[in-house]
């Protein structure tokens, strides 16, 4: 969570992280623009790295090697990251449409969605062939092949269709690979029989005569069937026939021919080439939109034929980030001018490699190893940023606003009286909250479609009112996510009880702003926050925001349980001989706190934050039922104390002792690294004087898992104690319900002498 010392003036939104926009974050950490705002949608949080994706294939790299991790390399560049996938812009509203977040408002846009194939030109491929584009889809639908291949019986076919440099470096790598796969199997590798098809006369052809004859050659000594002259125009289930009438049986056909643009692009009314690839002038400016940018694959050029390659996408993320800059600050844009040559280092898949540029080609091992060193040296630039100084001190913005904009950014940053000052503006306010639409209760009798100086609300005859709040800063900066969050942690309260939500009111703080950054920041974490109250029938009622240097939000509910409190779970319900069930992974203190800190040296994944946020908005209703069904008395909530501090809320009231195996305590991915790495949240040391409560402290010390019993939760799992014999059914009734984690981590015992509680198996 980025808190800005200067507020928001502009916002550049960068569509898809692909290789020219990796570009663009590593400058704008290098020297960020004050007062400008960059957020990345991106579908992918690993994105890879084309150059060594064919070394990937061959067995050369694991994954981390070949992908950049965008949400680390977002947070480093002080970045928003929103994990989504763009379907349009509404160019009219200058927003950018996703699959499942609001609109995303953007001054200037920037688009590197890369190419999509074009499978449905020839009948047949779109069901039976698979293609290597989007290549953010290639790892799956290679692992998907590999296995395929790994168990099929007998001999295997393979028909690559297309020999430019993708598809003859393709064909080569999978060679290796899948061999070297058999060989260890034990399985004959000369059963893999591989052919590659080219509609042209010849393979490679926007390579020298040199470079084809060396890979003829190659190809040819590997036993690869080359077939030339040879369009594709028909697949079947296992089977291709060319245009000329020949059939190949195959077990695998691949597709590495031209791909297009996606179709969306089209939609956005943008001018596009015939492949439907944005049409940009020398700048990289859309032709028809001086606001929007497209880069890479998902760019046509105007007066150039370029190859759809990753160099050309890397290469023109210089000149993309600084035109983004003077695009904001209204200043002259720099061109791009492709290189007329350019070196292709193509692999062959055996640590060997061909280089080729204009006229001039070499080969070698040694070519193999100087790839070897360019790609890594690239990736250092994406995944190594302790090495790396602080931006330069912020200079002072000069972009061109208009006088309001300019009275509001003066009035952001001048001291805010506060009391009633302190509130956002009556205004924005309304503009923001209203496209909001709660769920309609029967017992709201005065609510958000009446707003008045509070709610109404009836407690239903029978029915007894429970009342919890919940408030806390954001420690993610997607305000949609965090409101979603808030919103889910706040319920968490309610479930643990027993209770059906009902209403609830919202507190929420934003920073001072431009009227419209803050009512669009106030919009998206009310909408997130809306659509999980909705989801769980508890209508918003009310609510107070105010300024403040971070956004912040929490929530007021009610709920509603049985008079006589029938069903109703308490910390004071353990029994001696529950077994301890926890229906989340813990973990989420230690992975927030490792995120926050990308120059620290210590690698906390994108993908392992990315599983952290979607069990953070897992809602805890379905497994509080499933609890209770189960006989659960006891029941409680994971967050801010951490595991060990509810559990010792529970054992406490409940006259009881617990005992906790932390070989069964589920983390979430990342967890015990980040802790083992010494990265924890402020919280836990406030959470570690509990460690009085522990019996047998120093024999767990150096478990794994012994500093996330102290890991302060957001929205974490309810912790409830069940009859021992029903425990295996709950638990495999949690996992149906889709608390994949859910885990049965101790029992409770008979209250001892001993005055610590809690006694732990290691
Ligand atoms: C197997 C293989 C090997 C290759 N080898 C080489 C090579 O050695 N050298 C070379 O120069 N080229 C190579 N290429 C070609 C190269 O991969 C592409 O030209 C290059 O990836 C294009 O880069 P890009 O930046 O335009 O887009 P991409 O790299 O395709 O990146 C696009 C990004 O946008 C995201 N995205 C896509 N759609 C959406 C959406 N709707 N919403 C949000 N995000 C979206 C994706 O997740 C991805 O992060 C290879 C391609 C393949 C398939």
């Amino acid at each position: 969570m980025h808190a800005a010392a200067t507020p928001v003036l502009r916002d550049i939104v960068l569509v898809g992280g692909g290789h020219s926009h990796v570009g663009v974050l590593r400058s704008f950490a290098m020297r960020p623009l004050p007062g400008v705002r960059l957020t990345l949608i991106c579908s992918d949080t690993d994105t890879p790295y084309s150059g060594m994706l064919p070394g990937y294939i061959a067995g050369h790299y694991g994954f981390d090697e070949v992908h950049i991790d965008l949400r680390r390399l977002a947070e480093f560049a002080g970045a928003r990251y929103y994990r989504d996938e763009v379907t349009g812009i509404d160019r009219a509203a200058r927003k950018v449409i996703c699959r499942r977040r609001p609109p995303v408002a953007y001054d200037v846009l920037s688009i590197n969605v890369g190419s999509t194939p074009q499978l449905d030109q020839v009948p047949g491929a779109l069901e039976h062939a698979v293609p290597v584009k989007p290549i953010r889809r290639f790892n799956e639908r290679w692992l998907a092949l590999f296995e395929r291949v790994r168990n099929h019986a007998g001999a295997v076919t393979i028909a690559v269709v297309g020999a430019g440099a993708g598809g003859v470096e393709l064909t080569l790598s999978m060679q290796h690979r899948l061999r070297n796969e058999r060989i260890a199997q034990g399985r004959d590798p000369e059963a893999l029989r591989f052919h590659l098809f080219s509609a042209g006369a010849e393979i490679l052809p926007t390579h020298n005569a040199a470079v084809r004859r060396a890979f003829e050659s190659i190809l040819a000594a590997r036993g690869v069937r080359v077939h030339l002259g040879a369009e594709v125009g028909q697949v079947d289930a296992g089977r291709l026939r060319t245009a000329a009438g020949e059939v190949l049986e195959a077990d695998e056909i691949v597709w590495v021919t031209q791909a297009g643009g996606a179709a969306w692009l089209a939609d956005t009314g943008l001018a596009v080439d015939e492949a439907g690839f944005i049409r940009v002038n020398d700048f990289l400016q859309s032709e028809s939109d001086p606001r929007v940018f497209a880069v890479g694959d998902c760019a046509s050029l105007r007066g150039h034929a370029l190859e759809k390659a990753g160099v050309f996408a890397v290469r023109m993320g210089p000149p993309l980030a600084e035109n983004l800059r003077r695009s904001v600050a209204g200043e002259a844009l720099v061109r791009y001018r492709p290189q007329t040559r350019w070196l292709a280092l193509i692999g062959t898949g055996d640590k060997h490699a061909v280089a080729s540029r204009g006229a001039l080609h070499a080969r070698g091992d040694w070519v193999w190893r100087w790839k070897d060193w360019i790609d890594r040296r690239f990736m250092r630039r994406f995944t190594e940023f302790a090495a790396m100084p602080e931006a330069a001190p912020a200079n002072s913005a000069a972009l061109p606003l208009d006088e309001a904009e300019k009275a509001q950014a003066i009035s952001a940053v001048a001291m805010r009286c506060g009391g009633c000052g302190a509130k956002v503006g009556a205004t924005v306010l309304a503009r923001s909250l209203a496209g909001l639409r709660p769920v309609a209760r029967d017992d709201v009798l005065v609510g958000l479609d009446a707003p008045d100086d509070a709610a109404v609300l009836r407690v239903p005859p029978g029915r007894a009112l429970v009342h919890s709040v919940d408030f806390f800063r954001a420690f993610i900066d997607d305000p949609w996510l965090f409101g979603r969050i808030a919103a889910n942690h706040a319920l968490g309260d309610l479930y643990a009880m027993g209770a059906e939500p009902q209403s609830a009111s919202a507190i929420a703080t934003v920073p001072p702003g431009l009227e419209r950054k803050v009512e669009d920041d106030l919009r998206q974490m009310m909408a997130g926050a809306v659509a999980v109250l909705n989801e769980a029938g508890c209508a918003l009622v009310g609510g107070h925001s105010g300024e403040g240097r971070e956004l912040a939000l929490g929530f007021a509910v009610n709920g509603l349980i049985d008079a006589r409190l029938a069903g109703m779970t308490t910390k004071a319900g353990l029994r001696p001989g529950d077994a301890l069930i926890l229906t989340k992974p813990v973990g989420t203190g230690t992975l927030f706190a490792a995120h926050a800190r990308p120059r620290s040296g210590v690698v906390c994944r994108g993908r392992w934050i990315d599983a952290a946020l979607d069990s953070m908005q897992v809602s805890n209703r379905d497994a509080a039922r499933c609890l209770r069904e189960h006989g659960a008395a006891a029941c409680t909530d994971l967050t801010g104390f951490g595991l060990l501090g509810h559990l010792v809320e529970m054992t406490r009231p409940s006259g009881v002792d617990a005992e906790l195996d932390l070989n069964a305590l589920p983390l979430l991915d990342g967890a015990a690294d980040m802790a083992a790495a010494g990265i924890l949240s402020s919280l836990q040391p406030a959470n570690v004087r509990l460690r009085r409560a522990l019996r047998n402290q120093e024999e767990a010390l150096s478990h794994p898992s012994y500093p996330l019993l102290f890991d302060p939760q957001t929205a974490g799992g309810l912790l409830a104690g069940v009859p021992a014999e029903r425990a295996d059914a709950c638990l495999a009734e949690l996992r149906a319900l889709g608390y994949a984690h859910a885990a049965r981590i101790g029992r409770v015992l008979l209250q001892g002498e001993a005055t610590e509680p809690i006694s732990l198996v290691v």
